[in-house]
């Protein structure tokens, strides 16, 4: 049973959530989701990143960054650009930090957009708080426990111990929605009041290099769709953990085969 101030999602609320286009729908208005990310050293934080991206829903992917030879390789369908975020061309939600490394100018260029923004990985330790705090437009920030212990100044043990009050604290400091990951995943509203959003659908082996990355541009391309930030975290951490189940099956898998496994996840929801 689900304690009071935890919410379950269900599958039914999922499945009305879950962007559907229209007769009428072209790629533009599905939503353009941007993906700020990766670096020479982590080329395939970006080419995951935008795998979860085109699983999502959005009608078009676009990348800035260094990767983008190993992106397009990859992903011919990805829209590329040499310029940074601001003038990277439209987009209606970015994605910022996976495998970052210590690119903090873009990480403040895509916090500074007027529109949804998904901060990971290396964009939380990079992000200014105040830039963060000061957004206008909704903010998903998706720490594991050893990210939030970094935010919030404490041990991992800490934020593992009071995982409730952790993501709670979070998104009061920065007044964004948190995403806390782990072997469930909660999403606690910006400010922190209210219903915590929990996740179980997931799967021990989705504790593999890369998999937070396909959540993120998961999440980003629902955000990109018109997904709140709270639907689109808690429906692409409800579609991540199913798409690692079905895809799993019991057998270990690598982060890539998890977002292949989003559209069999996805189907089995609607
Ligand atoms: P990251 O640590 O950023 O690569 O993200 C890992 C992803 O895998 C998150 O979506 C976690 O919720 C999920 N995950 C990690 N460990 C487990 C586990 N033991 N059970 C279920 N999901 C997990
Ligand atoms: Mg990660």
């Amino acid at each position: 049973a689900v304690p009071p101030e935890l919410e379950a999602l269900q599958h039914a609320d999922v499945a009305r959530l879950l962007p559907v286009p229209g007769a009428e729908s072209d790629k533009y208005r599905r939503g353009v989701v941007g993906i700020a990310a990766g670096s020479a050293r982590y080329p395939g934080a970006a080419v995951l990143a935008v795998s979860g991206a085109l699983r999502g829903g959005a009608g078009a992917v676009r990348y800035v960054g260094p990767a983008a030879d190993a992106v397009i390789a990859r992903f011919p369908e990805t829209l590329v650009s040499d310029q940074g975020p601001a003038k990277a061309g439209r987009v209606q939600a970015w994605v910022v930090g996976p495998g970052a490394g210590e690119d903090a100018a873009t990480v403040a260029e895509v916090v500074a957009a007027d529109v949804p923004v998904l901060i990971d990985a290396d964009g939380l330790r990079l992000a200014e708080p105040a830039a963060v705090r000061g957004r206008t437009a909704p903010t998903l920030m998706t720490p594991h426990a050893g990210e939030a212990a970094a935010l919030l100044g404490v041990s991992r043990e800490e934020v593992e111990g009071g995982r409730l009050a952790a993501v709670r604290e979070l998104a009061g400091r920065y007044g964004a929605v948190v995403l806390l990951k782990g072997s469930t995943t909660l999403v606690a509203s910006a400010g922190g009041q209210g219903a915590v959003r929990v996740n179980a659908t997931g799967t021990s082996w989705l504790a593999t290099a890369g998999s937070g990355d396909v959540l993120s541009g998961l999440a980003g391309s629902l955000l990109a769709a018109g997904l709140s930030a709270v639907d689109a975290g808690s429906c692409a951490a409800y579609l991540h953990g199913l798409a690692g189940r079905l895809t799993a099956d019991g057998a270990p898998v690598g982060a890539h085969d998890v977002a292949a496994g989003v559209p069999a996840a996805w189907r089995d929801v609607v």
